[in-house]
């Protein structure tokens, strides 16, 4: 049979035009740019997980409403079991709620700039997409973003506390006159808190069954388990039932249910380790402060985002020359001329900071 050419199957228009997401995994000796922890996981936890994954029946499905894992999260959040889902990071999760809440016909709020995966995802579930702006200093402006519910009708509205790039964290009265904008025009309000651990205040709170509030974790900064990839959200029952009815039957293999369930025993040094970020945080903003032409972003969370006055890009390439990766977002609509640095540890903070420092002396220089 010969080959047919131009006879390739076409995906939905949409999807072809779609660029995908790029986020570059280049092996370097200091890496913060994917706002991951630092920090390995304790010797303990990994000592008690492979114990317990010993004793796993790896010939059976796995328990598909995940009791035990959502037990011992609904118990350490203040949340019953019934109102958690659990998938497979906090990446599915935001799926699972376009599929169910969004689609076709349907429109997702969403105030840029923001986490890229809510376009993205909203995008890939053929949801169309309204977007509003942030103010200067990168919050979201209450009444502006009610009148434009009002207007635009989403069924589903995303606002992203800490902010991913630019950490900011909203207050919560803020939160709470979106979800009364949000009830009015009957849209789910989706908080998404993937770094509401290192943030001052959390709107995990808020949720309960009299409103359409959905907020939404992960376990992949804090935990020290991005390799697992395991999130979840917490919301109404009516919610977690029709988001259940979406998601794969038996998505979250047995591995990542233990080590959910096995992660919560050490949160005294999740704990610990959320406050050496927060003060590394610290460091890293008045050091970043101090050096001209440098103007910081205030966060909440485990990333610092900093607009640099010449060329950011150049300033990026040439921290990667000398083993310093961090996220460009040099070309990005909002937060053009910025690069987003997540908190490492204070030697791989030194690293950084040492590396920029050679780097502005020779683009001054030069
Ligand atoms: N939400 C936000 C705001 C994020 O920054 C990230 C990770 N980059 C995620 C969700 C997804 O995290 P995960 O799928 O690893 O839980």
């Amino acid at each position: 049979m010969s080959a047919q050419v131009g006879k390739r199957v076409q995906p939905r228009d949409d999807i072809r035009a779609l660029e995908g997401y790029h986020s570059p995994q280049v092996d370097v000796a200091v890496r913060l740019n994917t706002n991951e922890s630092p920090y390995a996981p304790p010797p303990e936890f990994v000592a008690r997980y492979t114990e317990q994954l010993a004793a796993v029946a790896w010939h059976r499905y796995p328990d598909r409403g995940a009791r035990e894992l959502r037990d011992a999260l609904g118990a350490f959040i203040g949340q019953a079991p019934e109102r958690l889902l659990c998938a497979n990071g906090s990446n599915e999760v935001l799926q699972t709620l376009l599929l169910t809440y969004g689609g076709s016909g349907r429109r997702a709020l969403m105030f840029e700039p923001t986490y890229a995966l809510h376009a993205q995802i909203a995008r890939t579930t053929a949801t169309e997409i309204v977007t509003g702006e942030r103010a200067n200093d990168y919050t979201i402006d209450a009444e502006g973003a009610a009148a434009l519910m009002r207007a635009a009708q989403p069924s589903i509205v995303f606002v992203c506390s800490p902010n991913n790039p630019t950490g900011t964290v909203e207050p919560r009265e803020t939160v709470e006159r979106l979800l009364d904008a949000a009830s009015d025009v009957g849209a789910l309000l989706v908080v998404d808190e993937a770094y509401g651990e290192f943030a001052p205040w959390s709107a995990l709170e808020l949720v309960s069954d009299d409103r359409p509030l959905v907020v939404v974790r992960t376990y992949s900064k804090v935990w020290s388990l991005a390799a697992v990839r395991l999130g979840f959200a917490a919301a109404p029952t009516w919610v977690i039932q029709e988001l259940e009815k979406v998601l794969l039957p038996y998505t979250l293999s047995v591995p990542t249910q233990v080590a959910g369930t096995v992660a919560l025993e050490f949160r005294h040094e999740m704990e610990q380790r959320v406050a050496s970020l927060v003060e590394e945080r610290g460091r890293l903003f008045a050091a970043l402060t101090e050096r001209p032409g440098l103007d910081v972003v205030p966060s909440g969370a485990n990333f610092v985002l900093v607009r640099v006055s010449g060329d950011a890009h150049d300033l990026w390439k040439r921290l990667l020359a000398r083993g310093v990766l961090v996220r460009d977002f040099s070309s990005w609509p909002r937060v053009e001329g910025c690069l987003r640095i997540t908190v490492g540890t204070a030697a791989e903070n030194d690293a950084f900071l040492s590396a920029l420092d050679d780097v502005l002396e020779e683009v001054v220089t030069t």
